[in-house]
């Protein structure tokens, strides 16, 4: 309850805001922008994203549009038409980069494979040729399940498919039918979370065979700021899905070290995964990666099983692809690699927060008496 005494006051104000467009849209925009920063710390970002995302576009064009009518008339105006501009540039920079990525004789589609562990294997036939580097990651959009929602993944491989000899290329469904003549292929690895990754699965493991294809949109790609050329030793953790963003970088140094063109002298990586079956997210991928010229001179797989079934799952392939049951005890590998370093070393993670947690405690106490770089990818921003 106002008290009677500052009723009168709160009325000057009420008519003052009312009668001065200069006073409401300052008050309108300076609310906006509070807004913007209260929802937008990490937690609430992570709980909500969907939500804080919409949010956040309202948000900022209503702070906008009132701060439009707030100048008038003043010089201040040309530094909020400068924003305006640069954000309809970038707009308008990103809207050309999907229309000319998707669309060409054909548009892009993207084949959609459940598997086994709540993942998904995408592969996305390009409308055009496309490029990328390890590391690198692209928004998907696929407007059937997300609607205008685009949403990051790494890219784990590409490739040409030979349309007419690949067996996988067989058309499987009407839905493949559209897909078209693309050659150019694109995969992910992506993990089912609550959202449009649940629908997309659902969509996926209710369709013949597992897999759907639908039409979808890729922007980027985006990213990489870190190459792992110059290391001599090379390390790469992954847990899970993780494994997707390492890919390529295994690819890459093992095609560089068989032509000389990167320092890579040992490459290891070491997978966690939960079961045997997880294998299968990254065979056809993987399958390409050991048959590459002078791979076994460079690079050395391990592969920890953390619930297996029985330990006659458990079984090494080869000496250079070696298969443990458990979790890895990360500073006695991290130690061997160390003692047998060749150069400088990078180490690279990709998994949950307790094995970032536990790499970067390892490598964190072995800087002061050796060269190493520890390098961290989340899934997370
Ligand atoms: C650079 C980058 C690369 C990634 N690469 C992969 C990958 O290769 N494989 C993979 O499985 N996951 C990857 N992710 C994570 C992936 O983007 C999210 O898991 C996915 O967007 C979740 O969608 P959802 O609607 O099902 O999420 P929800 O279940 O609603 O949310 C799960 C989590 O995902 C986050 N999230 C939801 N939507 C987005 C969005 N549009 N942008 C960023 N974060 C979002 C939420 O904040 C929340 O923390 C990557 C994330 C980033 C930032």
């Amino acid at each position: 309850m106002i008290p009677k005494a500052h009723e009168a006051n709160w009325k000057v104000v009420g008519m003052a805001l009312a009668s001065s467009s200069f006073l409401y849209t300052g008050l309108g925009a300076t609310a906006a922008f509070v807004a913007l920063m209260l929802h937008s710390p990490s937690p609430i970002r992570h709980a909500f994203y969907e939500v804080f995302v919409h949010f956040h576009f309202v948000a900022a064009a209503v702070s906008f549009g009132c701060l439009w009518v707030h100048l008038h008339g003043l010089t201040a105006k040309a530094y909020l038409l400068a924003a305006i501009v640069l954000w309809a540039l970038e707009r308008a920079t990103r809207f050309f980069i999907i229309f000319y990525h998707n669309f060409g004789r054909s548009t892009t589609t993207a084949t959609v494979e459940a598997m086994p562990g709540d993942a998904m294997r995408i592969t996305l036939r390009m409308a055009r040729p496309w490029t990328f580097r390890p590391g690198q990651h692209i928004y998907l959009y696929i407007p059937a399940v997300g609607w205008w929602t685009s949403h990051p993944f790494s890219v784990g491989w590409s490739e040409t498919e030979d349309a007419m000899t690949d067996e996988k290329a067989l058309p499987m469904s009407k839905q493949d039918l559209i897909a078209g003549p693309q050659k150019e292929t694109i995969s992910l690895l992506v993990r089912r979370r609550t959202g449009f990754t649940d629908k997309l699965f659902q969509r996926a493991s209710n369709a013949l065979g597992n897999r759907i294809t639908l039409r979808a949109f890729a922007e980027g790609p985006y990213g990489n700021i870190h190459t792992m050329d110059s290391y001599g030793t090379v390390m790469l953790f992954a847990g899970g899905v993780g494994i997707t963003h390492h890919v390529p970088f295994v690819r890459h140094l093992v095609a560089g070290f068989a032509e000389g063109t990167v320092a890579c002298r040992r490459l290891t990586l070491v997978w966690i995964i939960q079961s045997p079956e997880h294998l299968e997210w990254i065979r056809p991928w993987m399958t390409s990666i050991l048959a590459m010229d002078r791979r076994r001179e460079v690079l050395r797989i391990m592969l920890f099983v953390t619930r297996p079934r029985n330990t006659k799952e458990i079984q090494s392939p080869s000496a250079t692809v070696q298969m443990f049951p458990g979790r890895p005890n990360i500073d006695t590998l991290v130690g061997m690699e160390v003692e047998n370093q060749v150069g400088a070393m990078g180490v690279l993670v990709c998994g949950n927060g307790g094995l970032s947690d536990d790499v970067r405690k390892v490598c964190r106490r072995r800087q002061k008496k050796t060269n190493v770089d520890y390098v961290e990818e989340s899934f997370s921003w």
